[in-house]
């Protein structure tokens, strides 16, 4: 059997110091400086409307890192202020994808909507200060009444209303009394302001949903400007690191906190992680999974947490990668290659490495007793000798790579080929002596060779060199598995880029997932449990599906091959 390792727990990088970046740099500042009474306290705050993707990720590793490097506290607040498109399912998945990740919020798990009583109190007070106004004009006509980036915005008729008749209407639109739409609150800031967040900005609705945690307690939801803020104040955060397209809101997110003189934390933003050849945007992916082009947020081509974690990635390849991109000002977007180069390096040190042909081509040994079944020995991983060895069988008939064999070699490929002499990995040098077909169509159906058996698991002593070693598994003894490719989510580096006339999805790859359902495994993967991982020799890292999965039937998913292109990329970038 396989001896497996054991994953390790620890949070740390490979780096020993974590990389430094701006927020680190402003976090040690305000330490220095004794600010917050030199306390540290982030959050991670995903509204629950669909599953994390790599994305989320990176904003995650940087709230729970910069808490544990300084001993500070990160929360897991759930931003739940849009009742009709938040779900419960959703808040499930967000809580196993981070504790997957590796982070723990102990006992800090907070919803923005277990403040909803204290955030109507607040606006309450923004009201009688007269900072705040019940305003009648449509969706429609607010827009309209906004003016544009180089045009002041227009007063709202309702903009002088009396605080009276303002907490009136705010009560009455609490109690229900109103239809969706009919009336907000709106924050009375300037609506010639340079910045259109500043023009008034809508802070309260009215919305007959059933929330997932409130039910029907309510009918007005705060918006996400007021909502964040004030939460973020109520926990006592210190540093709430977001991404850079809420730096305009930045001015808003002070201005409630100042008006209402409760405590403030500070804003920083950082550049969102954009990937190649996929999106990381939560309606995007709701998109993919709603219209069937993927089978379910975890499917393995997606790039959220659960597909990733179904395809095979470790939560320390996707905390390194996280390191390794760093974080920055400027939006910019990472190649895919560089996921890929992390789990390949994490991977390589430590899953054993096993024999499974893809797709069989029959090879039987002329010269090889019939009934004799030998166990070679197999070395688990050539990196970590601490990894031991294993045994394989080999037999008369075993099967190899049809893509090892061709009848008429091109000049480049040294693998079989009639009258050709190779090595089987672990075993012994075997030579082609004929090659039986299919009369019709020409295919190659069983390869007929010897072997030599000199050569058992080593050189020819007579010094005779051979070109190529291939893997090999004994016919009998393997066991079939189904194994499935899988190739970029789209066929465009940039999905975002879209031509008029079409849609992102136009540029989904129709090839992104390959079938092969009559693979054979090296019989050691009997039993293999769902989600353990594996180097299949010359072909990938492969990890069991943990769904579609069963003693009978085996399912792999490949995770990643073992073409480092980033390498490549890396050094025409140089
Ligand atoms: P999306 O655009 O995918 O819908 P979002 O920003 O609406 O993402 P939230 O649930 O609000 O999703 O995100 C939770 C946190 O994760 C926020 O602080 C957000 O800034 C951060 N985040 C979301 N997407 C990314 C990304 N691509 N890179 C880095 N951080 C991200
Ligand atoms: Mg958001």
């Amino acid at each position: 059997m396989i001896k497996k390792k054991k994953e390790t727990a620890d949070i740390t990088p490979s780096v020993s110091s974590p990389t430094s970046n701006f927020i680190r740099d402003i976090v040690i500042e305000d330490l220095n400086a004794k600010k917050y009474d030199s306390r540290v306290h982030t959050r991670f705050p995903p509204e629950p409307n669909g599953y994390l993707h790599i994305g989320h990720a990176k904003s995650i590793c940087l709230n729970f890192g910069i808490a544990n490097e300084f001993g500070g506290l990160c929360n897991l607040r759930f931003d739940d202020t849009n009742p009709t498109k938040e779900e419960s399912e959703y808040v499930e998945s967000i809580k196993s994808d981070v504790t997957w990740l590796g982070f723990n919020w102990d006992d800090r798990l907070f919803y923005a909507s277990d403040y909803f009583e204290q955030m109507y109190q607040y606006a309450v007070q923004l009201i009688n200060d007269g900072k705040a106004y019940v305003c009648d004009l449509s969706a429609d006509e607010i827009r309209e009444y906004r003016g544009t980036l180089t045009q002041p915005g227009k007063d709202s008729p309702y903009r002088t209303r009396p605080v009276k008749e303002n907490i009136d209407l705010f009560e009455r639109m609490r109690a229900g009394e109103f239809k969706d739409g009919s009336r907000v609150l709106r924050a009375k800031i300037d609506m010639a302001s340079g910045n259109l967040n500043m023009r008034d900005p809508v802070i309260y609705r009215i919305l007959h949903a059933t929330h997932h945690r409130t039910g029907e307690k309510w009918c007005i939801y705060p918006m996400y400007d007021f909502a964040h803020c004030l939460s973020d104040s109520i926990e006592g955060i210190t540093h709430s690191v977001c991404t850079l397209e809420f730096e305009d809101h930045r001015p808003l997110y002070d201005w409630f906190l100042n008006e209402l003189k409760v405590y403030h934390p500070q804003q920083i933003e950082f550049a969102r992680l954009n990937l190649s050849y996929t999106v990381l945007s939560k309606r995007k992916l709701v998109e993919i999974v709603d219209k069937g082009f993927v089978n379910g947020w975890d499917d393995p081509r997606m790039p959220t947490i659960a597909g990733l974690r179904r395809r095979g990635y470790t939560p320390k390849a996707i905390r390194i990668f996280c390191e390794r991109i760093g974080v920055a000002k400027r939006d910019s977007t990472v190649d895919i290659a560089l996921l890929e180069y992390c789990i390949r390096e994490h991977l390589n040190k430590c899953v054993p490495r096993v024999m499974a042909v893809l797709r069989p081509l029959r090879v039987i040994i002329d010269n090889y007793p019939e009934t004799l079944v030998e166990e070679m020995e197999a070395i688990n991983n050539p990196e970590d000798p601490g990894m031991g060895t294993r045994k394989v069988p080999f037999s008369r008939t075993l099967y190899i790579e049809r893509d090892d064999f061709r009848e008429d070699p091109p000049k480049e490929f040294y693998r079989l080929a009639p009258g050709r002499e190779v090595r089987l990995r672990y075993a012994y040098f075997i030579k082609c002596i004929g090659v039986v077909k299919d009369e019709q169509t020409g295919e190659v159906l069983e390869l007929h060779c010897t072997y030599d058996p000199a050569t058992r698991g080593g050189d020819a002593p007579d010094g005779r060199k051979v070109k190529a070693t291939l893997h090999w598994v004994s016919a009998e003894q393997s066991i079939t598995a189904e194994v499935r490719l899988f190739n970029h989510l789209f066929v465009k580096a940039d999905p975002n880029d879209i031509e008029s006339g079409s849609n992102f999805t136009d540029y989904l790859n129709p090839d992104s997932m390959e079938v092969l359902t009559s693979c054979r495994l090296e019989p050691g993967l009997e039993g293999a449990a769902p989600g353990s991982r594996y180097q299949f020799e010359r072909l990938g890292y492969f990890c069991a599906d943990s769904v579609n999965y069963t003693d009978k039937a085996y399912v792999f998913n490949r995770t990643v091959t073992l073409r480092d292109t980033w390498a490549k990329i890396e050094k025409t970038q140089k």
